[in-house]
């Protein structure tokens, strides 16, 4: 039996190209938790949970998923069959509650190395693929309209996004309606314009907002309102002129049939992480499916990892018609991959070699893990002293 010997989990601390605002927080930088999972066969799986703003967005910070990995995850499975992802996972499920992000960097190491022993793409080992690009949208977040415009011009003009989405609901209702309706007229019918309240509204403001956002052409109103309000979603889902995305709200299987029952969204924003993994996602994606709700390949902002098996997961689709933004990477000043992701044509490549198709530049990774850059920084502060 090829069993898993060890798991290594570290973080690493990357700043972002610009500062990145949403109405929970704004980010400057990004941190990853990167796992590496080691086989008795000598192969290495990697995976990556990454989330927003520390413990603004959910209730897993990076620095708590390596804790959780490394006390919790990484002695249950120390042993068991690493030719057996889905036995793997079904162990961490019976002894291991909520941890989604955990659990979701966990399943992508060990698919990863799968992929690479038997010779298939992470794709074909989570229902199949169907497409070999992903179209990938951009978020507008600057918090400034005249330098989104310009952004969004550039973007189009390089062929990397025409879809673009407006991270909302910090300003007073109609500054926002305003920056959103100045940035659809700019950009016209060459881009598809979206917003993200992150939750911010109470669920009168969104009855107004989304009536607004319909008026001036916005595409779509994403999680206006709280994770916890469904019955207003259900109800804002129904008066809607709009499709109305559920994306906090939505955190795995559970969540996504209740969501689905109640008929409270249009479109789903599927995650592996917040949905617990990939075959968790997959789950999701089922449901949306059987009920009829529109399919959006979601993001953490992750960088190339994370990125990467999310675009497997997504490239398994049938119909995927809001598209992705598996844009993180591009946020970020570094690479962290030895080959990065290619993005042309407005869209992304999903990676055909086996596993998740791509390699951590080792050396960089090295430089840039967060234990490592504290010894370095210790060491003249330590001579001075
Ligand atoms: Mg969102």
């Amino acid at each position: 039996m090829v069993e898993i010997e060890r798991i290594e989990a570290f973080l690493v601390d990357l700043p972002t190209i610009r500062s990145h605002v949403l109405a929970m927080a704004t980010m400057h930088s990004q941190t990853l938790c990167l796992v590496r999972l080691y086989c008795s066969d000598g192969i290495v799986g990697i995976g990556e949970a990454t989330t927003i703003g520390g413990l603004s967005y959910g209730p897993e910070s990076p620095e708590g998923i390596k804790l959780a990995i490394d006390t919790y995850f990484a002695p249950l499975l120390a042993g068991c069959d690493a030719t057996r992802p889905a036995g793997a996972m079904a162990r961490l499920a019976a002894h291991i509650a909520g941890n989604h992000f955990a659990k979701s960097a966990i399943e992508t190491a060990l698919l990863d190395a799968q992929g690479q022993r038997v010779g298939l793409p992470v794709s074909e080992l989570v229902g199949g693929r169907v497409r070999d690009r992903l179209p990938v949208l951009w978020t507008l977040a600057s918090g400034n309209t005249a330098l989104d415009i310009e952004e969004a011009e550039a973007m189009i003009e390089r062929g990397r996004h025409n879809a673009f989405k407006l991270k909302i609901g910090k300003r007073r209702l109609h500054e926002d309606v305003a920056h959103v309706a100045a940035i659809k007229r700019a950009l016209g019918d060459r881009a598809s314009v979206r917003v993200d309240v992150n939750m911010a509204w109470d669920e009168t403001t969104a009855i107004r907002g989304i009536e607004m956002l319909a008026d001036i052409g916005c595409d779509l109103v994403e999680q206006p309102i709280s994770r916890h309000n469904r019955a207003g979603m259900a109800r804002l889902s129904a008066r809607a002129r709009i499709p109305v995305m559920a994306d906090e709200a939505l955190n795995g299987p559970e969540s996504a049939y209740d969501l689905a029952v109640h008929a409270a969204a249009h479109v789903f924003a599927v995650k592996i992480e917040q949905s617990g993994g990939l075959s968790a996602a997959r789950q999701v994606q089922a449901i949306a499916d059987a009920a009829g709700i529109g399919l959006y390949g979601g993001t953490m902002l992750e960088a190339g990892v994370g990125t990467v098996a999310s675009a497997h997961l997504f490239a398994t689709f049938a119909a995927l018609p809001f598209g992705t933004e598996l844009f993180g990477p591009l946020l970020l000043t570094e690479e962290i991959l030895a080959t990065p992701l290619h993005y042309s044509d407005f869209s992304l490549e999903v990676p055909t070699a086996p596993g998740l198709g791509v390699a951590l530049d080792e050396d960089r990774v090295a430089f840039l893990r967060r234990d490592a850059a504290r010894a370095t920084l210790s060491l003249p502060s330590a001579q001075t002293a």
